[in-house]
Parts: structure tokens; sequence; C-alpha cells
């Protein structure tokens, strides 16, 4: 007597009419409930007993009105074990226990994943063209194909792990039937589900739900036809629906939007263009471009490298006081006086003071006017051209002053990142162009990458940006057999023809701080007039 006899007996020795209802089904009278009609379906499930009741009891309390439990309702009071099997071999094995645990044993990976009842053959049905349901669990399986006479197969564990299933023994399938249980998880299910299987499948693949009941087990149990199932729209999904409208308003906007300010660009003009007639042209009168005539002229930019106290700092004060002074800071021919701004970022006051006075002696004796007032000076002040703030106020200063020279570095102080790529550089660039398009001649110091006692890379450290930038790329080379000596090697090639001296010697007392040299001889220049 298997457990489903058993129960029958049960029933009717506790009072209740049952009736035969075809083959292994039974219409009894419920006993959780005050059943006047009867309206408790029973049936021979596999290994154990299926019940429904339409008013809704139960099972529990159906059981515990003929005083069982739950475990009794099962041929083995463990519970039912569904065996998967891929060519006769048994591969995984899914335990279910009477209170519902699900324990599963995989024997062999890679095939077997979906649930055949023994005596189903799915693959035959598959070729002859029968429809296929696709319920949750293996005990619906199992019902519809006892109960409902049809084919039916599923995925071992439940809702989510159809996904991990291999779906293809059913490709090329008439038609599929994916039986969704009727809450969120068994509806994402479906959904999913008849998706991914109309890939694989040019047949019909769509969902239902069961009748009565909350399983396609319950709904055949009930006695009732698997035609009677209701159609599931999986296609529909109101929440998908509106998120894709609300998608696609914002796109279009967003392209009205993009498409306004295009037609607005489109529409402006330009006043870049200032046409002049040729007779114009041919009377402009032109402001001397030259603020060191033969050297540099406005919007010349100045690159000084070179190593660390190799005397970067006094050829570019050379420059700059010599020329404010009224002399060429070589040759010391006269030139017109300019006007000079300086920032420096790295020697303090104390050193200008200190290291300035000689160059300024010299200056004052030999130039047309003292450079005292004509060179200001911010030193030893770390400023950051990253930041608005601080290049305005070098914009300030520039208006304020009028200068006709920015000295203004070491380059790698002037931010407070460090410059380590093309990137980083950019900005810098773009702002001491920013000054530099004011006409001036920007002169500029940086340390050289590499260079030390061994090397001769003069090139600036950081950016490779910085090379092709100036107009003239220069270090100051020592001579290794002469440290008096320097010369003037180029890192870039000079953009224009220029009178810049070869090299330098460093000056003897009374002469310039670097006398230079030109051609090959060491004749100099720059000596006592
Ligand atoms: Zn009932």
């Amino acid at each position: 007597m298997d457990a489903t006899e058993r129960f029958v007996d049960a029933l009717v020795n506790a009072g209740s009419v049952v009736k035969p209802n075809g083959q292994d089904r039974w219409l009894a009278q419920c006993l959780a409930h005050d059943d006047g009609n009867p309206s408790l379906s029973v049936a021979r499930g596999r290994g154990q007993v299926l019940m429904y009741c339409f008013a809704g009891c139960l099972i529990e309390d159906i059981a515990g009105a003929v005083g069982w439990s739950m475990d009794s309702l099962f041929d083995d009071p463990k519970g039912v074990t569904y065996e998967y099997k891929a060519q006769g071999r048994t591969v995984r094995r899914v335990h279910r226990s009477p209170s519902k645990v699900f324990r599963q044993d995989v024997i062999e990976k890679g095939s077997g994943d979906l649930y055949v009842p023994d005596g189903v053959d799915l693959d035959g049905a598959v070729k002859a063209g029968f429809p296929v349901f696709i319920p949750e669990g293996e005990k619906d399986v199992d019902a519809l194909t006892r109960l409902g006479e049809v084919m039916a197969t599923t995925s071992a564990g439940g809702a989510q792990a159809w996904r991990k299933a291999d779906w293809s023994s059913l490709a090329g399938a008439s038609e599929l039937i994916v039986v969704a249980d009727p809450d969120e998880p068994g509806m994402e299910r479906a959904t999913a589900l008849v998706h991914h299987l109309r890939t694989i499948t040019p047949g019909v693949v769509r969902a239902v739900k069961a009748k009565v009941g909350k399983d396609a087990a319950d709904h055949v149990t009930a006695g009732l036809p698997v035609a009677d199932m209701l159609p599931v729209d999986v296609d529909y999904d109101p929440e998908f629906e509106a998120a894709v409208q609300s998608e696609m308003d914002y796109r279009r906007i967003k392209s009205e939007a993009l498409h306004r300010e295009r037609a607005a660009e489109a529409a402006k003009v330009s006043e870049k263009l200032q046409p002049k007639t040729l007779g114009e042209v041919l009377d402009l009168q032109f402001e001397e471009h030259w603020v060191i005539p033969g050297l540099l002229e406005r919007g010349d930019r100045l690159v000084l490298t070179g190593v660390e106290g190799g005397g970067k700092s006094y050829f570019l004060r050379q420059i700059s006081i010599m020329a404010a002074a009224g002399i060429d800071p070589f040759s010391l021919a006269p030139i017109d006086p300019v006007k000079v701004l300086v920032v420096d970022a790295e020697n303090s006051e104390r050193q200008w003071s200190r290291s300035a006075k000689y160059v300024t002696g010299l200056a004052e004796k030999w130039g047309v006017r003292s450079p005292r007032n004509e060179v200001v000076i911010n030193a030893g002040v770390r400023i950051d051209l990253s930041v608005p703030a601080d290049v305005n106020q070098v914009h300030q200063l520039i208006d304020e002053f009028q200068p006709d020279i920015l000295q203004i570095g070491p380059l790698y102080k002037l931010v407070a990142k460090e410059i380590s790529n093309d990137s980083d550089a950019a900005p810098l660039i773009m702002t001491l162009d920013s000054f530099r398009e004011r006409g001036l001649v920007l002169l500029m110091e940086a340390h050289a990458g590499h260079a030390g006692k061994q090397s001769k890379d003069l090139r600036p450290r950081g950016s490779s940006a910085l090379l092709g930038w100036p107009e003239f790329g220069f270090g100051l080379l020592p001579d290794e057999e002469n440290p008096e000596m320097v010369e003037l090697a180029r890192w870039r090639g000079d953009r224009e023809q220029r009178n810049w001296p070869t090299g330098f010697r460093r000056g003897w007392d009374g002469e310039l701080p670097w006398v230079p040299l030109r051609g090959s001889s060491d004749e100099f220049e720059g000596g006592v007039k």
C-alpha cells in the first residue's frame, strides 16, 4: 500500500465521503473545512499524495484533519528524489523533503540539465512536434506527465537557476509552453525563459499559469485540463515599457536641445576677419617689434635650461637688467630701454638683492638710464598658474607696468602639480601664451631633464610639449675641460636666425657676469669698453 491508498483509507475512516474519479484520482469531502459538496481532489503522484481543495485549504490542515503529518503523505517518509539522466546514466539527483527542503547532488557535470521523468521520451516528443510544458519544479513535471498526460520538463534549482541550464535539447520544438508560478520570481522566470527559448526554436513559445492553485501540480491535481491554463503575456511589461518611453523622451529632448544649440552655433557670425584694402595695408605704421634688436622681438618665448647652480638666473638677469638700462645685454650696443616684470618663484628678494647688485652697477655705468625703476620684481612667491586668481594677478601687473619683457619661472614652480606629461603642461603653456599675447617677450627658466656632469641632455623635464613650444630653447652647457666656459646649446632649432652668441665665459671683475663668445674664436665683446 502506498501513501495515496493509505490516505484515501484514512479519509474514509475519518468519515469523508470519497468517490473514485478516474484512474489514480478521487473526489472527497474535505475534512479541513465544512464541506457539503465534495471539493477535495486527491491524486496519486509519483512517490507522494497530491491533493487540492477548491475551498483553498492548506495541505497541512487537510492531513492534520485525519491526524497525519506531512511526511506521512510520502511513500518514503524522507521525501522524493528526482533523477536527471544523460544517455541512461543518472548525472544529478534532486531530493525534496516533506518540508520542501531541496538538496542537489551533481554526479556528472555538463549534461542532463533537464528533468525528464522515467518513461517520458522528451527527444521523441520534440521531434514529433508535440507541445512541451515547462513548469517550475520537478513535482509539476511529474504531475503534468502523469495526470495531465502531456510532455513536460524543467531545469533544476528553482526560478533563478534556469539560466545555468542547457536548453538546446528543445531546439526545433514546435511548441513550448512555460508554466509560470503566479509570484514575482515565477513571472520573471517565465518572461526571461520564453525570450531565451525563442532564440533556440522557431516554434511557438508562450507562457501560461495555473487556473487554480499556485502551480501546474495544483492545476492538474484539481482535475482541470492543461488547456484551461490561463495565458500570460510575457511581451508586455508595463514597468519596462514605461522605462523605455522615458528613455526615448529623454533622448528626444536631448537631441532637440543639441539641435537647437547647433542651429544657434550655425547662425553665429564671427568677427575675426577685419579686412583692409591693399592701400590701407601699405600705409600701416608698425610699432617697432624688436625688444632687443637682433635678439628678441615681441612675442618671443625663450626657455633656458641648465643644471642647478649653473648660472641660469644670472644669465636671464643680465638680459633683463641690461635691456632695462638701454643696452644690448651682450654687445652693449645702445637700444631703446625696456621695462621688465619679474615673477621669480624660486629666488627670494634677499637673493635678488645680493646677486643683482653687481650687474645693476654695470648697467648704471654703461646704460642710458638706471634700470632701478624699470625692473619690477616679485621674488620668492610661489604662484599657481592653474588657479585663475593667480593668472589674473599677473595680467593685472602687466596692465599696470606695461612691461616689454616678462621674466617668469622656473616653469615647474608655476603650477602646484608636478608637470609629468603633455596634459599637465598644456594648461600652463596656454596661460603663458596668454601673457605673451600681450606683446611681451617671455624669458623663462626650466630645469633640464637629465642634465648633469655626465649628460648633455638639456631638454626641459616633464613634458615633450615644452620642446616645440618656445622660439628659443637654450641650455647652458659647461665646457668639460674649462668650467669657466659654457656653450649656448640648442635643444630645439631656433625659429629664426638671430644674433645669439655661441657661448660664454664667466666674467672677471669689472666684466659682464656672462661674457659672450662669438664663432669659434674666443674673442669676446662684453668686456669693459
Ligand atoms: Zn477544504
